[in-house]
């Protein structure tokens, strides 16, 4: 596929013209279809990044392109004062596949963990006492960029350097159930985690230790939360990570594949939860948008088939194999983390923090991958990507780690 572009749009512009709070590669997409994209130039390249876990079901997938061309002519947007058919459909969907009563729909991953903690705040104050609002998290998590998630995330960078944090947020080792025992009280309104932890480097966590927070949260009445932004919404073979513990959470968000690559969040909580809440309380303008939530249903009736779920694994064992093949060759990695096609190679002592070494190099080679923290690298690809993708996408990114070894 070639493209005649004359580029008067060029890369040069962002740095000229975007807020540099990002550093993003030279070439610009224009165009994708499942798991392919291509640039300005007609260059393809094979994704293994889904947009971070968002392109669930790669580029323009059908079902989503319909949805969001027959909702686009019929209702953009009304805000809450109203409500709409696909908003309606969507939250009735979510509830009757998993353990929630009720949805809050939001726009991104921050605001759904916004609206969350603020739930869990608020729940704790109204019904037990103005002063239970601790609340715990865990190091190297993430969820989300604005203050209140940043400061709730377990990483300084992102929360540092902005003047003084939302209080009464503890943070304590990920998967250490001794941890959050010694600090967690009568004044705790909630502890928070991602089952499988994304951007910190795709930790999964220990049964025992979901099922011992569980256990403390109902003795201290603390309500846990399940962040599952980014290893929700199938992305670990399961609709949700939780059903794959059996430990069952008081709230949950969901975003990134939630609408497949549209702009869409949900915190779904229980019945009792949500009792505290009154209209007024909290709001948004565009959550429970007609637009994401018609894409969002199709996202949701497609991911949630025995057709996409059931093939995960298997697409987790073929990626692991073809790394393993260049692990062999190459001696580049100590272990694979993470479940399903949240997967993630961790470098071993030799590259420790040169993550992004591979990536840059990875794009030279046409194919886009990611890291989670300096030494992970990370594969979030579409999960309908075909095996034959996946083996084309490792060839190129074994040339690209021929090349960056090459350079020690
Ligand atoms: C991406 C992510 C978020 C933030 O989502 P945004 O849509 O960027 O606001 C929150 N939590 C987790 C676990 C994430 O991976």
């Amino acid at each position: 596929m070639t493209y005649k572009n004359n580029h008067l749009i060029t890369r040069d512009i962002f740095d000229k013209v975007i807020l540099p709070v990002y550093a993003p590669a030279q070439f610009i997409p224009v165009k994708g279809k499942g798991s392919r994209v291509w640039d300005q130039d007609g260059e393809e390249y094979i994704d293994f990044a889904g947009g971070i876990a968002v392109n669930a079901l790669g580029h323009c997938h059908p079902n989503l392109v319909k949805a969001l061309h027959e909702q686009s002519e019929k209702l953009w947007h009304v805000s809450n004062v109203f409500t709409n058919e696909p908003a309606l459909q969507l939250a009735k969907k979510l509830i009757d596949h998993t353990f929630a009563d009720r949805v809050f729909f939001a726009n991104s991953g921050a605001e759904a963990n916004e609206a969350a903690l603020k739930l869990a705040r608020h729940y704790a104050i109204e019904k037990y006492s103005p002063y239970k609002t601790k609340i715990i998290s865990f190091t190297h998590s993430f969820h989300g960029r604005t203050f209140f998630t940043v400061s709730v995330g377990g990483q300084a960078k992102y929360s540092d350097g902005f003047g003084p944090k939302p209080a009464d947020i503890v943070h304590v080792p990920f998967n250490d159930l001794d941890a959050v025992k010694a600090i967690i009280d009568d004044h705790t309104c909630a502890v928070i985690l991602e089952p499988v932890q994304g951007e910190g480097g795709l930790t999964c966590a220990t049964p025992e230790f979901l099922t011992g927070v569980r256990a403390l949260c109902d003795e201290f009445n603390a309500l846990l939360i399940f962040d599952e932004v980014q290893c929700g919404m199938g992305r670990t073979g399961t609709l949700f990570t939780y059903e794959q513990y059996g430990v069952t959470p008081d709230i949950l968000t969901s975003a990134k594949a939630l609408g497949g690559g549209f702009p869409i969040s949900a915190m779904l909580t229980t019945e009792a939860v949500s009792s505290v809440m009154h209209p007024g309380v909290h709001g948004t303008t565009y959550g429970g948008n007609p637009l994401a939530c018609a894409v969002g249903c199709a996202a949701f009736d497609t991911i949630n088939s025995d057709e996409v779920l059931a093939g995960i694994y298997a697409k987790r064992a073929l990626f692991i194999a073809e790394l393993e093949k260049i692990n062999q060759q190459f001696d580049l990695f100590s272990q694979y983390k993470g479940k399903g096609l949240l997967l993630g190679a961790e470098l071993n002592a030799k590259y420790q923090g040169k993550a992004r070494d591979f990536l840059n190099t990875a794009t030279q080679f046409k194919v886009m991958i990611l890291n989670a923290g300096t030494s992970v690298l990370r594969f979030t690809p579409s999960l309908v990507i075909s095996d034959q993708e996946i083996k084309e996408g490792m060839a190129r990114f074994a040339s690209a780690v021929k090349k960056v070894i090459s350079a020690y």
